[in-house]
């Protein structure tokens, strides 16, 4: 290889390396965490304490309904115990016993309502938990995998970083303060058919001889370290 083109392999070592290190933090974040049973964590929490609180809300009904009942049991035993021989006082008593009897249908009515939305919670959280199985079972299946694809990107990332400060130290001097100077992601272009590959201007024709002696030549558009293709 020639300088330029021992830069042009700089180049493509470092963009490889940059590549592997993304992946690595990629592979390395979805074995730490799993979006996807958080999510569904996070849910079966907010589903739990809404069953839970309508639990409460049902107990709670239940012993209302159960106290009225009761109540209006008594009152009903006394209208009937024949005790009271005052007509307006045995109407204004039946008529008692009659709104009672509505008000528990109400509540009963109330309460079929809240155990409905009870069966329903637990037909969600039956569902939600199925579903957090499934994801952890194929996260777990998936892990082995992707953590031999973490260890062999790790050695070749080992590898090409070592390449790499090979490559660099095998580089002149010169090449290498222009290409340190350089602001640009990729500082290296490839010339094609007499354009730099980086933005596609023309070189000039001075620009294509030097570059024929492999000496330092930069784009005199973009700035960047050409190389013949
Ligand atoms: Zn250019």
């Amino acid at each position: 290889m020639n300088t330029p083109e021992l830069l042009l392999h700089h180049q493509r070592l470092d963009q490889r390396a940059r590549a592997l290190t993304a992946d690595i933090a990629r592979l390395e974040a979805r074995l730490a965490r799993d979006p996807e049973a958080e999510r569904l964590e996070a849910q079966l929490a907010t589903t739990r304490a809404a069953r839970e609180e309508l639990a409460k809300r049902l107990r709670e009904r239940e012993r209302d309904v159960e106290d009225h009942r009761a109540h209006m049991k008594s009152r009903e035993k006394q209208l009937m115990s024949g005790r009271i021989n005052n007509p307006s006082e045995l109407i204004a008593l039946s008529q008692e016993v009659d709104h009672m009897k509505s008000a528990v249908a109400r509540e009963e009515d109330a309460e079929l309502t809240l155990m409905e939305e009870a069966e329903a919670l637990d037909a969600e959280l039956r569902r939600l938990e199925a579903a957090l199985a499934e994801v952890l079972a194929g996260t777990a299946a998936a892990a082995p995998e992707l953590r031999q694809r973490l260890e062999q990107e790790r050695s070749e990332l080992a590898a090409v970083e070592a390449e790499r400060a090979e490559t660099w130290e095998a580089i002149p001097a010169d090449f290498r303060a222009a290409y340190s100077r350089i602001r640009l992601a990729d500082p290296v272009a490839e010339v094609v058919n007499n354009q730099c590959q980086g933005c596609r201007v023309t070189v000039t024709s001075s620009g294509m001889q030097q570059l024929r002696r492999h000496l330092l030549v930069t784009c005199e558009h973009c700035g960047r370290i050409l190389v013949m293709a």
